[in-house]
C-alpha cells in the first residue's frame, strides 16, 4: 500500500513528456530593477529570454525571431489604433488603480493597441498551431463552475488558473461575472481589419458578456464612447491584473467583459509609478 502511494506520488511528480512545467507569476509582486529603459524592463522581463534592442531597431524574441522595433509615432489615435508599432503600444500607460476616470478620455485605450508582428512572433503565426497549445483554466465556484480554454505557451493557462482560483476566494457573488462563459480561443481578424484578435493567440477571455458592456453593442461613435455601467468588482479584475490579464473595461472603447494576458503593460505601469 505504502509502495503504491509512493508509486503514485512519484508518477504524479513527473511531468508529461514536452509538457512545461508552470508556476504562476504574481506580476504585481515580481521584483524589478530601477533605472534603465522602461519599455526594455517590461518588454524583457514579461517574455523572459526576448531582447529589446531599440538603437537597433529590432524585437528578438526568445526562439530567435526578429521584429522591427519603431518608436510611438505622432499620429491621429485612429492611425495609431490601425497599424500600431511596438513604441505605441506604450502611448496610453494602463492604470493600476481601479479609476475609471482615464478612460473618459477619447482614445484612451491602454492594451488595444497591439503592434502586429509583435504579437504574431511573441504567440502565433497560424491557427492550428495557436489551437494546439490550448489548454483548460477552470473557475470553480460557489454554485457554478466554468472551463476557459486559453494558450499553455508561455504557461498563460497557469495564470489564468491562478486569476481563477482567487477570484473564487471572493465567495459566491463572483459566479455571475464568469460563468456563462462569454469565449476564449477564436482565430479571426478584427473587423475591418486585417490584424489578428488577441483571441486568436489564446491569451484573451471575455466572461459573462451581460455583464460586461461593449461599446461597439451600445451604438457608440469610435472617439466617443464615454457612457459605460460598469458592474465587474474590483476584486476580480485586480486578481486578473495580478496575473498579467488587463481588463477591457479601463479602455475608451471599453469592452468590459474582455481580459488579455498582456504583462508587459502591468510592469511598465509599475516601473512608470516608480
Ligand atoms: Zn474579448
Amino acid at each position: 500500500m505504502r509502495r503504491l502511494a509512493l508509486a503514485l506520488l512519484v508518477a504524479l511528480a513527473a511531468p508529461a513528456a514536452g509538457a512545461q512545467t508552470c508556476t504562476a507569476t504574481d506580476w504585481m509582486a515580481v521584483p524589478l530593477p530601477g533605472g534603465g529603459d522602461l519599455m526594455e524592463t517590461a518588454l524583457e522581463t514579461a517574455y523572459p529570454g526576448t531582447d529589446l534592442d531599440r538603437p537597433a531597431g529590432t524585437f528578438v524574441t526568445d526562439d530567435g525571431r526578429t521584429v522591427p522595433y519603431r518608436g510611438d509615432r505622432d499620429v491621429s489615435p485612429a492611425d495609431r489604433l490601425d497599424d500600431a508599432t511596438i513604441g505605441d503600444m506604450f502611448v496610453y500607460p494602463y492604470p493600476l488603480a481601479f479609476d475609471l476616470s482615464a478612460r473618459r478620455t477619447p482614445w484612451f485605450d491602454p492594451g488595444r493597441v497591439r503592434n502586429d508582428a509583435l504579437m504574431r512572433a511573441l504567440w502565433f503565426d497560424d491557427a492550428a498551431a495557436a489551437r494546439a497549445s490550448l489548454a483548460v483554466a477552470r473557475y470553480q465556484g460557489y454554485s457554478t463552475s466554468a472551463d476557459f480554454a486559453v494558450t499553455s505557451k508561455r504557461c498563460v493557462h497557469a495564470q489564468l488558473q491562478a486569476a481563477l482560483d482567487q477570484i473564487a476566494t471572493h465567495g459566491a457573488g463572483m459566479d455571475k461575472f464568469l460563468v456563462p462563459n462569454g469565449g476564449t480561443f477564436n482565430w479571426r481578424t478584427i473587423s475591418g481589419t486585417d490584424r489578428l484578435s488577441a483571441h486568436s493567440f489564446g491569451i484573451a477571455v471575455d466572461f459573462n458578456t451581460e455583464l460586461g458592456g461593449y461599446w461597439r453593442w451600445s451604438g457608440a461613435q469610435p472617439g466617443n464612447a464615454a457612457a459605460y455601467d460598469n458592474r465587474y468588482p474590483p476584486d476580480l479584475v485586480q486578481a486578473m491584473e495580478r496575473y498579467g490579464f488587463i481588463w477591457g473595461g479601463k479602455w475608451h472603447h471599453f469592452d468590459g467583459m474582455h481580459f488579455e494576458y498582456r504583462p508587459e503593460l502591468i510592469l511598465f505601469a509599475r516601473l512608470l509609478r516608480g
